[in-house]
Protein backbone atom coordinates (compact mmCIF):
# COMPACT_ATOMS: atom_id res chain seq x y z
CA UNK A 1 0.00 0.00 0.00
CA UNK A 2 0.92 3.76 -0.40
CA UNK A 3 -0.05 6.37 1.66
CA UNK A 4 0.68 10.06 1.04
CA UNK A 5 -0.51 13.04 2.93
CA UNK A 6 -2.13 16.05 0.14
CA UNK A 7 -2.87 18.45 2.57
CA UNK A 8 -3.10 19.45 5.87
CA UNK A 9 -3.98 22.04 8.40
CA UNK A 10 -1.24 23.85 10.44
CA UNK A 11 -0.36 23.90 14.00
CA UNK A 12 -0.97 27.57 13.82
CA UNK A 13 -4.65 27.00 13.07
CA UNK A 14 -5.50 24.87 16.19
CA UNK A 15 -3.78 27.28 18.51
CA UNK A 16 -5.70 30.21 16.98
CA UNK A 17 -8.96 28.17 17.65
CA UNK A 18 -7.62 27.49 21.30
CA UNK A 19 -6.29 30.73 21.97
CA UNK A 20 -10.16 32.51 20.80
CA UNK A 21 -11.46 30.77 24.13
CA UNK A 22 -9.53 33.02 26.97
CA UNK A 23 -8.32 35.17 23.78
CA UNK A 24 -4.97 34.50 24.42
CA UNK A 25 -3.38 35.68 21.30
CA UNK A 26 -0.66 37.73 22.41
CA UNK A 27 1.18 34.37 24.21
CA UNK A 28 1.11 32.66 20.67
CA UNK A 29 4.55 31.97 19.11
CA UNK A 30 3.29 30.83 15.72
CA UNK A 31 3.25 27.06 15.92
CA UNK A 32 6.60 26.99 18.26
CA UNK A 33 6.85 25.21 21.65
CA UNK A 34 4.63 27.28 23.41
CA UNK A 35 1.81 26.97 20.94
CA UNK A 36 2.41 22.79 20.57
CA UNK A 37 2.34 22.87 24.64
CA UNK A 38 -1.00 24.36 24.44
CA UNK A 39 -2.15 22.48 22.14
CA UNK A 40 -1.17 18.90 23.87
CA UNK A 41 -2.57 20.12 27.30
CA UNK A 42 -6.18 21.47 26.11
CA UNK A 43 -6.80 19.04 23.26
CA UNK A 44 -5.00 16.13 24.82
CA UNK A 45 -4.53 16.65 28.79
CA UNK A 46 -7.91 18.46 29.80
CA UNK A 47 -9.46 16.37 27.09
CA UNK A 48 -10.81 19.79 25.27
CA UNK A 49 -10.83 17.23 22.47
CA UNK A 50 -13.09 19.63 19.92
CA UNK A 51 -10.42 21.88 19.84
CA UNK A 52 -8.47 18.87 17.71
CA UNK A 53 -11.61 18.65 15.15
CA UNK A 54 -9.51 22.25 14.04
CA UNK A 55 -6.70 19.77 12.47
CA UNK A 56 -7.75 18.24 9.02
CA UNK A 57 -5.64 16.18 7.25
CA UNK A 58 -6.10 14.52 3.32
CA UNK A 59 -4.59 11.48 2.05
CA UNK A 60 -4.27 9.62 -0.95
CA UNK A 61 -4.21 5.93 -0.27
CA UNK A 62 -3.52 3.62 -2.57
CA UNK A 63 -3.18 -0.11 -3.12
CA UNK A 64 -5.60 -1.60 -0.27
CA UNK A 65 -7.67 -4.41 -0.59
CA UNK A 66 -11.82 -4.08 -0.41
CA UNK A 67 -11.79 -6.00 2.17
CA UNK A 68 -9.93 -3.39 4.05
CA UNK A 69 -11.59 -0.80 2.05
CA UNK A 70 -15.16 -1.87 3.93
CA UNK A 71 -13.53 -1.67 7.56
CA UNK A 72 -12.14 1.91 6.95
CA UNK A 73 -15.75 2.97 5.85
CA UNK A 74 -16.96 1.93 9.44
CA UNK A 75 -14.76 5.42 10.62
CA UNK A 76 -18.10 7.48 10.18
CA UNK A 77 -16.01 10.75 10.54
CA UNK A 78 -14.16 10.71 7.65
CA UNK A 79 -14.65 11.74 4.09
CA UNK A 80 -14.09 9.26 1.40
CA UNK A 81 -13.78 9.57 -2.57
CA UNK A 82 -13.08 5.77 -4.07
CA UNK A 83 -12.09 4.55 -6.68
CA UNK A 84 -15.16 3.07 -8.73
CA UNK A 85 -14.96 -0.33 -10.32
CA UNK A 86 -18.04 0.42 -12.30
CA UNK A 87 -15.56 2.50 -14.10
CA UNK A 88 -12.34 0.92 -13.88
CA UNK A 89 -13.14 -3.11 -14.59
CA UNK A 90 -11.84 -2.14 -17.75
CA UNK A 91 -8.40 -2.17 -17.40
CA UNK A 92 -8.40 -5.94 -15.87
CA UNK A 93 -10.30 -6.70 -19.15
CA UNK A 94 -7.32 -5.56 -21.10
CA UNK A 95 -5.14 -8.24 -19.50
CA UNK A 96 -3.88 -11.81 -20.98
CA UNK A 97 -5.30 -14.50 -18.96
CA UNK A 98 -3.61 -15.49 -15.20
CA UNK A 99 -1.62 -18.39 -14.76
CA UNK A 100 -1.77 -20.92 -11.97
CA UNK A 101 0.53 -19.13 -9.46
CA UNK A 102 0.82 -15.81 -11.51
CA UNK A 103 1.11 -13.52 -8.46
CA UNK A 104 3.65 -11.17 -9.54
CA UNK A 105 1.28 -10.05 -12.38
CA UNK A 106 -1.57 -10.83 -9.95
CA UNK A 107 -0.31 -8.38 -7.91
CA UNK A 108 -0.86 -5.31 -9.76
CA UNK A 109 -4.75 -5.78 -9.06
CA UNK A 110 -5.23 -8.00 -5.78
CA UNK A 111 -3.36 -7.71 -2.26
CA UNK A 112 -1.68 -10.63 -1.83
CA UNK A 113 -1.23 -11.97 2.13
CA UNK A 114 1.83 -13.97 1.94
CA UNK A 115 -0.48 -17.14 2.49
CA UNK A 116 0.49 -19.17 -0.82
CA UNK A 117 -2.88 -21.39 -0.83
CA UNK A 118 -5.06 -17.91 0.11
CA UNK A 119 -3.25 -15.90 -2.74
CA UNK A 120 -3.56 -18.97 -5.50
CA UNK A 121 -7.36 -18.96 -4.87
CA UNK A 122 -7.39 -14.65 -4.81
CA UNK A 123 -5.45 -15.55 -8.32
CA UNK A 124 -8.00 -17.90 -9.86
CA UNK A 125 -10.75 -15.64 -8.56
CA UNK A 126 -9.20 -12.52 -10.57
CA UNK A 127 -9.19 -14.91 -13.71
CA UNK A 128 -12.31 -16.31 -13.09
CA UNK A 129 -13.53 -12.44 -13.31
CA UNK A 130 -11.61 -11.45 -16.48
CA UNK A 131 -13.31 -14.16 -18.23
CA UNK A 132 -16.91 -12.76 -17.03
CA UNK A 133 -15.40 -8.87 -18.43
CA UNK A 134 -14.12 -10.39 -21.88
CA UNK A 135 -17.56 -12.83 -22.14
CA UNK A 136 -19.14 -8.80 -22.40
CA UNK A 137 -20.93 -8.75 -18.79
CA UNK A 138 -20.91 -5.55 -17.99
CA UNK A 139 -19.04 -3.97 -14.92
CA UNK A 140 -22.07 -3.39 -13.14
CA UNK A 141 -22.98 -6.94 -13.35
CA UNK A 142 -19.40 -8.53 -12.73
CA UNK A 143 -18.57 -5.98 -9.67
CA UNK A 144 -20.53 -8.49 -7.92
CA UNK A 145 -17.60 -11.03 -8.44
CA UNK A 146 -14.92 -8.85 -7.20
CA UNK A 147 -13.11 -10.86 -4.70
CA UNK A 148 -12.26 -9.09 -0.96
CA UNK A 149 -8.53 -8.76 -2.52
CA UNK A 150 -9.65 -6.58 -5.11
CA UNK A 151 -7.35 -3.60 -4.95
CA UNK A 152 -8.70 0.03 -4.22
CA UNK A 153 -7.80 3.69 -3.69
CA UNK A 154 -8.94 6.69 -2.45
CA UNK A 155 -8.44 10.02 -0.83
CA UNK A 156 -9.58 9.97 2.92
CA UNK A 157 -10.21 13.19 4.94
CA UNK A 158 -9.87 13.23 8.58
CA UNK A 159 -9.72 15.23 11.53
CA UNK A 160 -7.32 15.10 14.12
CA UNK A 161 -9.71 14.17 17.29
CA UNK A 162 -11.40 11.30 14.55
CA UNK A 163 -7.55 10.26 13.65
CA UNK A 164 -6.73 9.98 17.48
CA UNK A 165 -9.73 7.48 17.44
CA UNK A 166 -8.80 5.97 14.00
CA UNK A 167 -4.90 4.98 15.24
CA UNK A 168 -5.90 4.05 18.47
CA UNK A 169 -8.24 1.39 17.40
CA UNK A 170 -6.24 0.59 14.30
CA UNK A 171 -3.04 0.00 15.51
CA UNK A 172 -4.19 -2.53 18.23
CA UNK A 173 -3.10 -6.24 17.52
CA UNK A 174 -6.99 -7.03 17.30
CA UNK A 175 -7.15 -5.74 14.36
CA UNK A 176 -6.92 -6.71 10.70
CA UNK A 177 -3.19 -6.84 9.43
CA UNK A 178 -3.75 -4.93 6.66
CA UNK A 179 -5.29 -2.13 8.34
CA UNK A 180 -2.75 -2.29 11.39
CA UNK A 181 -0.43 -1.79 8.35
CA UNK A 182 -2.69 1.29 7.32
CA UNK A 183 -2.77 2.65 10.55
CA UNK A 184 1.35 2.73 10.74
CA UNK A 185 1.34 4.24 7.27
CA UNK A 186 -0.79 6.76 8.13
CA UNK A 187 1.23 7.91 11.15
CA UNK A 188 4.38 7.65 9.18
CA UNK A 189 2.76 10.02 6.79
CA UNK A 190 1.60 13.17 9.05
CA UNK A 191 3.80 16.15 9.65
CA UNK A 192 6.85 15.73 11.77
CA UNK A 193 5.77 18.44 14.08
CA UNK A 194 2.10 16.75 14.46
CA UNK A 195 3.15 13.78 15.20
CA UNK A 196 3.55 14.22 19.07
CA UNK A 197 -0.07 14.30 19.14
CA UNK A 198 -0.94 11.35 17.74
CA UNK A 199 2.09 9.01 19.44
CA UNK A 200 0.04 8.28 22.13
CA UNK A 201 -2.60 6.92 20.64
CA UNK A 202 -0.31 4.50 18.58
CA UNK A 203 0.49 0.96 19.83
CA UNK A 204 4.15 -0.05 19.39
CA UNK A 205 4.17 -2.18 16.20
CA UNK A 206 5.87 -4.99 18.41
CA UNK A 207 3.10 -5.36 20.20
CA UNK A 208 1.37 -8.88 18.67
C1 LIG B 1 -10.77 -4.91 16.53
C2 LIG B 1 -12.05 -4.45 15.89
C3 LIG B 1 -13.01 -5.39 15.55
C4 LIG B 1 -14.22 -4.97 14.98
N1 LIG B 1 -15.15 -5.91 14.63
C5 LIG B 1 -16.32 -5.51 14.10
C6 LIG B 1 -17.33 -6.48 13.76
O1 LIG B 1 -17.16 -7.66 13.93
N2 LIG B 1 -18.50 -6.02 13.23
C7 LIG B 1 -18.74 -4.68 13.04
O2 LIG B 1 -19.82 -4.34 12.60
N3 LIG B 1 -17.80 -3.76 13.33
C8 LIG B 1 -16.62 -4.13 13.85
N4 LIG B 1 -15.66 -3.19 14.15
C9 LIG B 1 -15.91 -1.79 13.80
C10 LIG B 1 -16.26 -0.92 15.01
O3 LIG B 1 -17.46 -1.39 15.63
C11 LIG B 1 -16.43 0.55 14.61
O4 LIG B 1 -17.51 0.64 13.70
C12 LIG B 1 -15.20 1.11 13.93
O5 LIG B 1 -14.04 0.74 14.62
C13 LIG B 1 -15.31 2.62 13.87
O6 LIG B 1 -15.10 3.12 15.17
P1 LIG B 1 -15.84 4.41 15.70
O7 LIG B 1 -17.32 4.22 15.72
O8 LIG B 1 -15.19 4.76 17.02
O9 LIG B 1 -15.39 5.51 14.61
P2 LIG B 1 -16.26 6.66 13.93
O10 LIG B 1 -17.43 6.11 13.25
O11 LIG B 1 -15.28 7.47 13.12
O12 LIG B 1 -16.77 7.50 15.14
C14 LIG B 1 -15.84 8.28 15.90
C15 LIG B 1 -16.44 8.54 17.28
O13 LIG B 1 -17.59 9.39 17.12
C16 LIG B 1 -18.58 8.99 18.04
N5 LIG B 1 -19.75 8.56 17.31
C17 LIG B 1 -19.83 8.35 15.96
N6 LIG B 1 -21.08 7.98 15.64
C18 LIG B 1 -21.78 7.94 16.78
C19 LIG B 1 -23.11 7.62 17.11
N7 LIG B 1 -23.99 7.24 16.19
N8 LIG B 1 -23.50 7.69 18.38
C20 LIG B 1 -22.63 8.08 19.36
N9 LIG B 1 -21.35 8.37 19.13
C21 LIG B 1 -20.93 8.32 17.85
C22 LIG B 1 -17.98 7.88 18.90
O14 LIG B 1 -17.38 8.47 20.04
C23 LIG B 1 -16.94 7.30 18.00
O15 LIG B 1 -15.89 6.64 18.70
C24 LIG B 1 -14.45 -3.59 14.73
C25 LIG B 1 -13.46 -2.67 15.10
C26 LIG B 1 -12.28 -3.08 15.66
C27 LIG B 1 -11.23 -2.04 16.01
Amino acid sequence: MDVELLHYTPLTVVAHAIRTCWQSFDKGDRGGPRDRELIDRVGNKYKHSSTLEHLVYTFYIRGISRALLQELARHRIASLSVKSTRYTLKELKKEPPFQDGDLKRAEEFIVLTGDERVDRASVEALERLRQLLVAGISNDFAKYALPECYKSELTWTINGRSLQNFLSLRSSPSALWEMRNLAYAVFDALPEDHKYLFHPYLTPKEEK
